[in-house]
């Protein structure tokens, strides 16, 4: 029998499946009397001190292992364990409502998450995961229920799960666990991050997985294709068993590229960086072969958390980020916020054409107060490395000059409160709007980088919701208008001696590589796992066919 769910990391697995089966807590309203509700109060108190004990062992072991990014998922969760708001909440349920405590923290994280479902992002929506995995650790402490240890199988099998929580994850045994599959998740779950990261072939969203498959049963997992199949006859069997091999060859082969840089057959050298949304993950940049950070999306700083982080608490983060990427380039965007990006403590609304609305850039000169924060920050983060500005959005010359001017203001505070920062900072932009795309011979003169965010440039200029399915068919990266765009921008560019990097999707994607050697992108920024697939497409090309691919193309 075959199964067919979403590929979320690569790689073959053939061996017996382990099941998991869902967790059905039986989760009941009891109400307490009001003398009760002090012990209550306690026993939360106790039972958080226990969680956020577990959570820290097993960070620490994490953090032994070198698994730094994982260590900073399970971070994450400590930290909202330990938000004094939480607290605070659930000490209202108990004492308001009169309920224990088991049903005062099920309350709480479900209007927590309520909250976060209503927010139509995809990164947040996947921050659900983490919010449920820490629930669920704190109510097995509560109800005296073991959390499932991964870390202690006997024999190699593959896991088959309803959901795989992140710190289950990262706490299985990598040289047990085979692959695995669940009913839910997607690509961008912090569970299939670490799969990747781990190099655990894995297969979300498969529906009826677990009433489809009995314990102990031979399956095969194909991370390749988003397959489970269960009992594979001696044919399938073989073909896998050769499939397998040749996966770790080429892992092998791929892993050996980590040092080599990406040169075209002709010798055209470009830089291929890393995307990050938080600190902690630069250094995964650096394991796959980065040669820098070519996005930081700062807002995801600004998220999962009740109010604006601190001057202190922004220059931590992207001092820690400079240091990872030790002396390599981290060009940090400043905040990408509002439209389909809510942030509770801000004062956003609702928009009709959120993504044609106030954000980002936007926002940020509205708003110069805050904006200067980040930028004083940033200035203050560059001194320990090789620090560079990005700002988001745009659209024309006076949104540069004023941000130039924020940032001059910005410098003029710091000096006056003598603080140490870094002058001379590079300023780049994001070219993600046709209208810049169209000037960009106006807007180069102005900046020292572009970096072309093609996620929001096809957007915009085939006039399709990035978000929406229905239009997905016209969002195209290949559109000779995209093309074309993308084309004046990097003329534009040379023109003015300024270097143009691509930090979109579209520069991740191995299949693109023609195209972006022909087009003359120098700097190519994508998640960190796809960096040795696209290197080991560019050593395959010479530059002189691709520029002619492209001269083709355009014509
Ligand atoms: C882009 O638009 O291509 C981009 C990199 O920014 P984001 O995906 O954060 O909008
Ligand atoms: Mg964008």
């Amino acid at each position: 029998m075959l199964m067919q769910g979403i590929a979320a990391s690569p790689g073959i697995a053939i061996g017996r499946a382990l099941l998991l089966p869902r967790e059905e807590r039986q989760l009941v309203r009891t109400p307490i009397t009001k003398a009760a509700a002090p012990g209550e109060e306690e026993r939360f108190e106790t039972a958080i001190q226990q969680a956020k004990s577990q959570l820290k062992e097993l960070m620490n072991r994490l953090e032994a292992e070198g698994s730094q990014q994982e260590a900073g998922i399970v971070e994450g969760q400590w930290f909202l364990l330990d938000d004094p708001q939480l607290k605070m909440d659930v000490q209202n349920k108990i004492n308001d409502e009169l309920v224990d405590a088991v049903w005062a923290v099920h309350e709480v994280f479900g209007d927590y998450a309520k909250a976060l479902e209503a927010i139509e992002d995809e990164y947040i929506k996947e921050r659900l995961a983490d919010l449920r995995d820490a629930e669920n650790r704190l109510l097995n402490v509560l109800t005296g229920v073991r959390n499932i240890d991964l870390s202690q199988l006997a024999e190699p099998v593959i896991i088959l799960a309803h959901d795989l929580t992140p710190s289950m994850t990262a706490q299985m045994n990598r040289s047990m666990v085979l692959g695995f599959a669940t009913e839910v998740g997607s690509r961008t779950s912090h569970t299939a991050i670490m799969a990747r990261t781990f190099g655990i072939p894995a297969v979300v969203g498969v529906e009826e997985l677990l009433a489809g498959h009995k314990a102990g049963s031979q399956l095969v997992l194909d991370g390749d294709r988003g397959i489970v199949l269960s009992q594979p006859d001696e044919r399938q069997l073989q073909e896998y068993e050769q499939k397998r091999k040749e996966h770790a060859a080429l892992a092998e082969q791929l892993n050996a590229l980590r040092e080599v840089r990406a040169v075209t057959i002709d010798g055209k050298r470009v830089e291929l960086y890393g995307n990050i949304g938080k600190p902690e993950e630069a250094h995964f940049v650096l394991e796959q072969g980065g040669e820098g950070i070519g996005l930081f999306r700062t807002e995801f700083l600004f998220m999962d958390r009740s109010e604006m982080p601190s001057e202190e608490e922004q220059y931590e983060a992207y001092r820690q980020a400079v240091l990872s990427a030790k002396g390599k380039p981290v060009i940090i965007r400043t905040l990408d916020i509002g439209g389909d990006k809510e942030i509770p403590y801000l004062p956003l609304e609702k928009e009709f054409n959120p993504f044609l609305g106030w954000r980002a850039i936007r926002y940020c000169l509205a708003d110069p107060a805050l904006f200067k924060i980040q930028l004083r920050a940033l200035l203050r983060a560059a001194v320990d490395g090789d620090l560079r500005i990005m700002f988001p959005m745009i659209s024309g010359v006076r949104e540069i000059e004023q941000a130039k001017e924020l940032l001059a203001e910005a410098e003029q505070e710091l000096e006056a409160q003598g603080r140490a920062y870094k002058r001379g900072v590079p300023v780049g932009i994001m070219i993600e709007i046709p209208a810049a795309a169209l000037i960009s011979d106006k807007l180069a003169p102005l900046v020292d980088f572009f970096s072309i965010g093609t996620n929001d440039l096809i957007q915009y200029t085939v006039a399709a919701d990035r978000m929406n399915e229905k239009v997905s068919y016209l969002y195209d990266a290949e559109h000779l208008a995209v093309l074309r765009l993308i084309d004046m921008v990097c003329r534009n560019a040379k023109a003015h001696g300024k270097l143009v990097g691509m930090c979109g999707e579209m520069a991740g994607d191995p299949n693109m590589a023609k195209l972006l050697i022909g087009l003359g992108i120098d700097e190519w920024s994508m998640s960190a796992s796809q960096i040795p697939y696209v290197k080991q497409e560019i050593l395959k090309l010479s530059e002189a066919e691709c520029r002619d691919f492209v001269k083709q193309l355009l014509s």
